[in-house]
């Protein structure tokens, strides 16, 4: 099989591998749509450091091509949940998998998905509803991470929420704050992506510039203010925006030192929450519950879509050197 194989700094290569074979309790998946994420171009330019040579990516939708000892048909439409927690050590059993120290990902440390074939264990992949096509169902695991993020901030239909960055995660989370009933404000650093959020049901929106100072915004607050920009500033301004008694919620992976200062923080008895990925599988049941209900459709947010793993290299380049953002899908199998 062909795969996109990453061997250096900002070095994706095309490599023919052999065809995956299924572990005791895996199924060999045949992708058909995959996405580009934020963190496969933190991969790819270095910002995250992995092992290489790695097979890249995790977002992907396709079918099952090998079931090995599982009770999954030949060709069944499945959606893969790319983070596999060990299930064993103290934080999995806490019940908090979802930050186990020894997870495996698709992508960073697991053979990954841009490609032809990827093996994974059963209980991570999903069978797709008949009536759900692909380019919606490759907008599940993204989406995922957003719902988790908000079943953890406890919103409650007809709260006021504020949604700092949005690109295509905020963006997903503002379509899903918006589809419980929350009333949504966003703040970002361009027009467009205001615009975007405006169109998916944001009531108010707040342009920014990049040195904003926290607290300038005095009528930008909310009880629940969510960070997904990944950068210092941005949490920075969620801090000063909560409400007294409020959460912060953060999802974004900025890896700077945002500033937070207790007498402001304590004094207004704030809770500052981390949000990563999903709670496995409740999160992503509920994803395909969504997706599949048309509640949310994952597929607004696709800016461009690419055909074949030999479109991948430059659209990883770039990502890497625009801050457009967008979603890119990657088509890799045509006939389905
Ligand atoms: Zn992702
Ligand atoms: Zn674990």
């Amino acid at each position: 099989m062909q795969a996109i194989v990453l061997e250096g700094l900002c070095q994706a290569i095309v490599r023919e591998l052999p065809d995956p074979e299924p572990a005791r309790g895996e199924v060999v998946v045949h992708i058909a749509r995959a996405g580009i994420c934020g963190s496969d171009v933190a991969v790819f330019t270095g910002e995250r450091q992995v092992e290489y040579p790695l097979v890249m990516g995790h977002e992907a939708v396709g079918y099952v091509v090998n079931p090995g000892d599982s009770s999954y048909a030949s060709e069944t439409r499945v959606v893969i949940e790319p983070n596999l927690p060990c299930g064993a050590c103290r934080v999995c059993r806490r019940g908090h998998a979802n930050v186990c120290p020894s997870k495996r990902s698709l992508g960073m440390n697991w053979p990954g998905a841009f490609a032809e074939q990827v093996s994974v264990p059963a209980e991570y992949v999903h069978a797709l509803p008949a009536d759900l096509d692909y380019e919606e169902a490759v907008g599940i695991e993204p989406l995922a991470v957003a719902l988790h993020a908000l079943r953890v901030s406890e919103v409650t239909e007809g709260d006021h929420v504020a949604v700092i960055g949005c690109g295509a995660e905020g963006l997903l989370l503002v379509q899903a704050l918006v589809a419980s009933g929350a009333r949504v404000l966003v703040a970002d650093l361009r027009e467009e992506r205001l615009a975007a959020a405006r169109a998916l049901g944001a009531e108010r929106t707040l342009l920014v510039g990049p040195n904003e100072r926290p607290g300038e915004e005095a009528d930008f607050c909310a009880p629940i203010v969510f960070e997904s920009a990944g950068a210092a500033k941005a949490l920075e301004l969620a801090l000063a925006s909560a409400e007294p008694g409020g959460r912060v919620v953060a999802l974004g992976l900025g890896a700077d030192a945002a500033k937070l200062v207790p007498l402001s923080f304590v004094r207004r008895g704030l809770t500052l929450i981390g949000s990563l990925i999903y709670e496995h599988p409740l999160d992503f049941q509920h994803a395909i519950h969504v997706v599949s209900e048309g509640k949310i459709r994952p597929s607004t947010l696709v800016s461009q879509t690419v055909t074949g793993l030999e479109s991948v290299p430059a659209a990883l380049q770039a990502l890497a050197t625009s801050d457009a953002g967008g979603k890119v899908m990657v088509n890799l199998d045509s006939h389905r």
